[in-house]
């Protein structure tokens, strides 16, 4: 499978890099994301590297989808947030920032007002380690 070197999600896969665990299975990894544009969101990558949609394989971006779902649903149940975004973004124009295909799953609120190209802002560590421990015991 490959892997790259230098890829900041690469690492966090071998595990050089820590990262606040939800799921994981021998195709991909869910995790949060440590500059969260709302409450509970989390990104879901596949273990294969590739940077975007156009280099991704069909059987790793059909695992990243089925993953982003399993997460979605206990997003769900566990935040009731009012919505649920499932993007992700191709080349810098789009906001791409990180250059290994990966999922946003953004639980959405009523007036959050998000734009598609949010900005990133560092989380709180202790309060996004709270809401993946709500999120986690929803995933069993
Ligand atoms: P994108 O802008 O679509 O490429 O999204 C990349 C996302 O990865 C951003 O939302 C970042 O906050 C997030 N991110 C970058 N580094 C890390 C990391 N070490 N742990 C968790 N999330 C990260
Ligand atoms: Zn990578």
């Amino acid at each position: 499978m490959h892997d790259d070197a230098d890829c900041i999600f690469c690492k966090i896969l071998r595990g050089e890099i820590p990262c606040i665990t939800l799921w994981e299975d021998e195709a991909t990894l869910a995790f949060m994301d440590i500059n969260p544009a709302n409450d509970g969101h989390a990104l879901v990558i596949p273990r294969e590297h590739a940077k975007d949609v156009h280099a991704v394989s069909e059987v790793a971006i059909s695992a990243t989808v089925l993953t982003a779902k399993r997460v979605a649903a206990a997003i769900d149940a566990a935040l009731k947030p009012d919505g649920i975004n499932l993007l992700q973004c191709n080349g810098p124009a789009a906001a791409q920032s990180v250059f290994h295909y990966h999922m946003h799953v953004l639980p959405r609120y009523e007036g959050d007002d998000l734009k598609m190209n949010w900005g990133m802002r560092p989380g709180d560590m202790e309060a996004i380690g709270k809401f993946a421990e709500r999120i986690r015991a929803e995933l069993g």
